[in-house]
This record gives structure tokens, C-alpha cells and sequence, in this order.
């Protein structure tokens, strides 16, 4: 990024002293400097094993104009605007070459649509989150922290829309039902959210156990499908049974990752630049989401080239 820089820019150049690395050559907006975790203020202070680089006390100017200095969030918010940036573009890939040259119907449109717009948000919402934690005023830290949890809801949504839209898609009935169910979950969810004691301290294990419940209940429009479809031995299923389970693999170690904080409990002020926790789960939550998509466009090209079969169990 810093060869990128105008020559202009690159002037302006400060040398300051980062963790353990003297003279860091970094590009520092003025009046910007990077923190310990014993003097940050208290509501920053989630993850002691990240020991240094952390911005605070800013106004939200030089809040986004810490993007382009290294600090211990410059990997998660980088991570997801290019996650953003990547989720903008299938969109225009898929709105412009892909569902056309497939035959896809309006119905298609709007479920890709509905998915990466998603996605998108999500992105987004981490993104501003993870700019702006280092305000000063701790209500405009609070209130990013509440979007981007919100944005994980929106990000799960835009997972079972085309999910559930592809899985029953001959089976009308079921489809309506698992549609409506998941958006009044994210919907109360939603409303969790904005309950001022959400984001305490002591409401920590309930918001864990919200998102574990909101994903795990998945598992439910999955078994139903597998038996729909005519179990473990139709085609279908074993077609895209092994690629939901690499989904909840990926799904499950991004959040094996959040909770633990590992790797850097074990290397404690030695991750705070690189190789973190929460950019371990940034990046396996972008190559989730782009997973589901890929998955989505195999299984659509899979239900226009069949027809559903004539009407042979329940529903
Ligand atoms: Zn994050």
C-alpha cells in the first residue's frame, strides 16, 4: 500500500515507535498514535492477548483517516473491504454474464440480489465497525459494535435466502414455511439488538449463544432436504450434501477461531499486527460467503437443467 502512495503523501511519512519494532516506517495521519492495551479506555479493552497498536480517543475524522496507518485493526478492516469490494463485483458478474447465460427467471435475479446485497452489508457494517472502535465517545463505539453484530445477522440471512430458495425449490409449500421462519428469527434477533443490555459484559454468552442458534438451526431445513429428496442415495444429495458440509466446516472453525482467541492466547503481544483471531474469522467468514454463492450458482444451473420430478412424497 505504501508504494502505492502519491510521492506527495509519501513526504509526510512519520516514523514512530510500534510495539516491539523500532522506527516502523508507516504512513501516520498527524495527531494520530497507536496505544497499549493497559492505556486504552475500559469498553476497548476485549482481548488481552493483543498487548499493543491500538488507536483511541479519536474524533471521527481521523477515525477514517486511520485506514491507511498499520495498526492492530488495519488487517480487519482491510479484509472486509476487499471482502466488500469482491462481493460488489460477483454481483455485477453474476447480475451482468452469469444468471443470464444460465436462463435464469426473475425469481433468480432477486434471490442473487437479495444474497450479495447481504454479503455486502455485512462487509460494510464490520468495516465501519472495525474504523470506528476507536472513537472517543464510547455511545459511537457501542452503537458500530451493535451494526456490526446486526451485519452478522444480515450476512446469515443472505446465507439461507438462496440456500433455502435452491433446496426446496419443487417443494413450494416448504420453501414458504423455512423462508418466513428464518426472517422472523433474524428479525427477533434484530430486536435482541437494539435492547440496551445486548451489548453488556454479562450478555456476552447470550449474544454467542443467539448467533450459535440462529446458524445451528440450519441444520433442521438441511435434514428435511436430505429427506425430501430421497435420502443419503439421490443424486442431489450427494451432489451437494459434501459441499453444505465443507459450508459448516468453514462455518464452524471461523467460530472456533472468535470464541477462543487462539492462536495469540499462546503467543501473547506477538500477534497484534498479524495473525490474530479475529482476522483468522475475517477471512474465513469472506471465503464462507464466497463458498455459499459458488454454491448456489452450481445448484441453479443443477435445478434449470432437471425438471422437478412428478410430485412423490409429502408436502
Ligand atoms: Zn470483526
Amino acid at each position: 500500500m505504501l508504494l502505492k502512495m502519491p510521492q506527495k503523501l509519501l513526504k509526510t511519512a512519520h516514523y514512530i515507535e510500534l510495539g516491539s519494532y523500532q522506527h516502523w516506517p508507516v504512513l501516520i495521519p498527524q495527531r494520530i498514535r497507536l496505544y497499549t492495551f493497559e492505556q486504552i479506555p475500559l469498553f476497548l479493552k476485549e482481548n488481552p492477548y493483543i498487548t499493543d497498536g491500538y488507536r483511541a480517543h479519536l474524533p471521527s475524522k481521523l477515525c477514517l483517516r486511520s485506514i491507511f496507518m498499520l495498526s492492530n485493526e488495519t488487517v480487519n478492516i482491510w479484509s472486509h473491504l476487499l471482502g466488500f469490494l469482491l462481493f460488489f463485483s460477483l454481483g455485477v458478474n453474476d447480475l451482468s454474464s452469469v444468471l443470464p447465460a444460465s436462463g435464469a427467471n426473475r425469481e433468480d435475479y432477486v434471490i442473487y440480489a437479495i444474497g450479495l446485497f447481504c454479503f455486502q452489508v455485512c462487509m460494510l457494517c464490520s468495516v465501519g465497525y472495525h474504523l470506528f472502535s476507536c472513537h472517543r465517545s464510547e455511545k459511537t463505539c457501542r452503537r458500530w459494535l451493535a451494526l456490526d453484530y446486526a451485519g452478522i445477522s444480515v450476512g446469515i440471512l443472505g446465507c439461507y435466502v438462496p440456500g433455502i430458495f435452491y433446496a426446496f425449490y419443487c417443494n413450494a409449500f416448504w420453501r414458504q414455511v423455512y423462508l418466513l421462519t428464518v426472517l422472523s428469527l433474524i428479525l427477533a434477533v434484530f430486536c435482541a439488538q437494539v435492547h440496551p443490555r445486548y451489548l453488556s459484559n454479562d450478555w456476552r454468552r447470550i449474544r454467542v449463544t443467539i448467533f450459535c442458534c440462529v446458524a445451528g438451526i440450519s441444520v433442521i431445513p438441511a435434514c428435511h432436504w436430505v429427506w425430501l429428496t430421497g435420502g443419503f442415495t439421490s443424486d442431489v444429495v450427494q451432489l451437494f450434501l459434501p459441499r453444505v458440509l465443507v459450508m459448516y466446516l468453514i462455518a464452524g472453525s471461523a467460530f472456533l477461531f472468535y470464541v477462543t482467541k487462539i492462536p495469540e492466547r499462546y503467543f501473547p503481544g506477538q500477534l497484534n499486527y498479524l495473525g490474530a483471531s479475529h482476522q483468522v474469522w475475517h477471512i474465513l467468514v469472506v471465503v464462507m460467503f464466497y463458498w455459499w454463492h459458488q454454491t448456489a450458482v452450481h445448484i441453479m444451473h443443477f435445478r434449470h437443467s432437471q425438471a422437478c420430478p412428478t410430485r412423490t412424497s409429502s408436502g
